[in-house]
Formats: structure tokens, sequence, C-alpha cells
């Protein structure tokens, strides 16, 4: 990730400036970068979206003192923006700050500075529309989740017609300009009462606050300047992913009408059983079943670890339940802070059915002083506490 930049530095403020001169400096970032007056641009977008990070921790009195004293290592779990804000975030949280032009409703306090800019002289209306998420699973073996994946996926997703290239209208020649509100997006009433005369604005009806009419729609997509579309997404997962974890694919939701902003694709994360191992956070059970004869001399046995076999000694004498761990061959951590082992669980295989030699052969060891079990006190309490543990 690229270095961050102080937060002052980004709202070009001075350590000590006051709430207002704080406000002031984002809401003149926000006209600047915002998404609706630089569609497409990328960099923009980053800088609107970097600015209301600055923004978001500035202006709380709490977030600002702690990043003063530790930085943005005053970040770990604090609950600054660090993780980044959407584009659709920085509306539902900074609000205020465009005075409800952005969210649809009437003119607020700066509503017509942002009028300016963006409205072609209109003070209310205008509306960033964001496309839907889509939301999609994935399963993934084992091996797959060892290793990381790149992965592809084919969506039908909402995306500009082709035809009108979103506008939805036959030709540009049949786009008018709203007869109603005059393109500005608003139409405003006059009532007359014993107070005197009250204005009220409100969203033009016809036009639905664009400003604009369609007088010959699209054919294609009917005037709604979107259609459903076949896409093909790649995307990475990275090694550790486990059962139940979300991956955000930016901007490959759902387009948006009217050259809003894409949605986001969620890939939901399924783990498909594995013949041999049974995970457990980052480490990897591995049931063993070995024989007697293997369990009282003691033996070597090959375990089909993922990514290559691995041998192991199973010393003599070794009982049932005996767990062995191999340090550093379990799953990788998804955040990347080292791996899990490798836990071997070992059984002793008792046969259910003989040949008649075989029988006599158990009856002779049914003879032997040794075969008998004398277990000490610690054999007892390992042993319980084993089955204890598996209850909890
Ligand atoms: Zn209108
Ligand atoms: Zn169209």
């Amino acid at each position: 990730m690229a270095e961050k930049r102080d937060y002052y530095e980004v709202l070009g403020v001075s350590k000590d400036a006051s709430a207002d001169e704080i406000k002031k400096a984002y809401r003149k970032l926000a006209l600047q970068y915002h998404p609706d007056r630089n569609p497409g641009d990328k960099a923009a977008e980053e800088k609107f979206k970097e600015a209301a990070e600055a923004y978001d921790v500035l202006s709380d009195e709490n977030k600002r003192k702690r990043y003063d004293q530790f930085g943005f290592a005053a970040d770990q779990g604090a609950g600054f923006g660090g993780a980044g804000f959407s584009v659709e975030d920085i509306f539902r949280n900074f609000g205020d700050i465009f005075g409800g032009h952005f969210s649809g409703g009437g003119a607020g306090g700066f509503g017509d500075i942002f009028g300016d800019f963006f409205g072609g002289g209109t003070s209310s209306g205008r509306r960033v529309e964001r496309g839907s998420d889509i939301r999609i699973k994935m399963k993934l073996t084992l091996e797959e989740i060892m290793t990381g994946v790149d992965k592809k996926v084919k969506i039908s997703k909402l995306a500009p017609c082709p035809d009108c290239g979103g506008k939805g209208a036959a030709s540009d020649a049949d786009i008018k300009t709203c007869p109603d509100c005059n393109g500005s997006g608003y139409v405003v009433r006059q009532t007359r009462s014993i107070f005197g005369i009250t204005q009220t604005q409100s969203v033009c009806s016809r036009c639905g606050g664009t400003g604009k009419m369609i007088t010959k729609p699209c054919r294609k997509c009917g005037g709604s300047g979107l259609v459903k579309a076949p896409e093909e997404i790649h995307f990475k997962i990275p090694a550790g992913v486990a059962q139940g974890m979300t991956l955000t694919v930016q901007g490959k939701g759902n387009a948006a009408a009217h050259g809003g902003i894409n949605g986001d694709l969620q890939v939901l994360i399924e783990e498909e059983p594995h013949k041999d191992f049974v995970r457990d956070g980052n480490d990897l059970m591995y049931p063993l079943f070995i024989s007697i004869p293997d369990a009282i001399s003691g033996c070597e046995v090959e375990i089909p670890a993922i990514g290559g076999k691995i041998k192991v000694k199973i010393p003599a004498g070794c009982q049932s339940g005996r767990e062995l761990r191999v340090r550093g061959k379990g799953i990788p951590d998804v955040n990347g802070y080292g791996r899990g082992d490798l836990l071997i669980y070992v059984q002793v295989w008792i046969p259910s059915r003989l040949s008649s030699e075989e029988k006599k052969l158990v009856e002779k060891l049914r003879e032997c002083e040794s075969f008998k079990p004398i277990p000490s006190g610690d054999d007892k309490r390992s042993f319980l506490s084993r089955i204890k543990g598996f209850f909890k």
C-alpha cells in the first residue's frame, strides 16, 4: 500500500486549525474531487476518499486527539477510517456537508455552492446513483486455500446499454430539457396564506430531478440505460481464507443508471471438505491409523500433506490418541502472520475379523505379561484430559 499522507497535509490545514477551518478545507476538496465532477477519474476518486478519511478523523475531537498523539499507529483497531471509505459511505456519513444535495433532498446549507458546480445552475435534485452489489458463493478446495488462487467467474450483471451509451434515449436529439422545471430539476411553488407568500421547492416530478426528458427511449434498454450482460470477472483469492469470509471486488457489481458508480462484487467463501484433513483455524488435523505391531515397535509413515508428502517417525510404544505436531505445515494466515501446524492424531487400528491362525497368535499374546495394561497416573490423567477436551 502507498504511504499514507498526514491528515493535516491532506486537508491543507495547520495542526491547530479550528473545527470550522477543517470543515471548510474538506468541503473545498470534496467539491474539487467529487465523482460527479470527475466521472471515471480514479485518481480523483482516491483524493475524494482520502479527504473524507482525513475529515472523519480530524472532525471528531476524540479521534483527532488520538491521531495527534499516536499518528496512524492509533489506527490499530481503534476505528479510524483506515480501512478505506467507499464513496457511498462518504455520502452516508458526511451528508451534512453536502447539505442534502446529493442524497436527493431539498437545498441545504451548501446546496447553492454545489449547484454551481454540478447542477448547471440548479440547487437541488441531483443524485449520485450507485449500482447494487452482486453476491456470489465461491467453493474452494483446501489445496486452493493453501496457496491462494486466481479465479474467474462469468456473471450476468447490469451494464451501460451499448446502443445508447447508458443515456436511455434513442439518440442525443431525443433528450430534451424538462419543460416543467426548465432543466433545473426542481420546481418552486408559491402558496398564499395569512402569513404571506410561502415558497416551497421540491424535486421535479416530471423528470425525477434530472432536468432532462427522454422523448424517444432507446429500444434496446427501454430508457433505463442499463442492460443485463454477461461479464467475465477475474480476481485473486489470497491464501488462508476461511469458510464464511467475504471478499469485496470493488466496482464489479451492477452499473448504475445514467453514469453513476458501479456496485461491488461480494464473494462469499465456502470450503469444500477434504478427503484427508480437517481444518481447525490455521491448523490441519490428520487422523493416522497404525497397526498394533507398528504402535509397539515404532515405524515411519508418509503423510499426504498438501504440497508434498511428509515423513513422520512414530516412536515405539505409541499410545492411541497421541498427538504429533509438525510445525509450519498448516494453512498460511490470511493476514500474513505465519502458518498453522499439521496435527497428527494417532489411532491404533484394532482388527475386528481374524483368521483362526491369527486368533491363536492373539491368544498367545494374552498370556504375555507386558500386554496387560499398567497405566501410570500420568497416563490416566492425560487420557481423561484429552476426552474432556473433546467434549468442551
Ligand atoms: Zn423537470
Ligand atoms: Zn439503451
